[in-house]
């Protein structure tokens, strides 16, 4: 299954969990800190991602939003508890 993220970069707070999760190495912490001097997550390698969501729920600042190929968000901010 193919798979699309996003991450807002300016709520990301650069802990690396998102990165550390992801099974296909999607995620590197960026070069350009963010608003608030973190040095945010980016997708460097979207064309591997499936979908999975695992990084959406690993990240504390719910920062990431993930969909699947033919669907809608898979996960994220609007199904993320608290
Ligand atoms: S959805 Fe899964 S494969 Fe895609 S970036 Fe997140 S952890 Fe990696
Ligand atoms: S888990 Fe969230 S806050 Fe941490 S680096 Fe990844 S996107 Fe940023």
């Amino acid at each position: 299954m193919k798979g699309k993220i996003t991450i807002n970069t300016d709520l990301c707070k650069g802990c690396g969990f998102c990165v550390d999760t992801c099974p296909f190495g999607v995620i590197s912490i960026g070069e350009r800190f963010n608003k608030s001097g973190f040095f945010p997550a980016v997708a460097l390698h979207i064309e591997k991602c499936t979908g999975c969501a695992m990084c959406a729920r690993m990240c504390p600042e719910i920062a990431i939003e993930v969909y699947r190929s033919g669907r809608t968000k898979a996960a994220g901010k609007a199904k993320r508890k608290r």
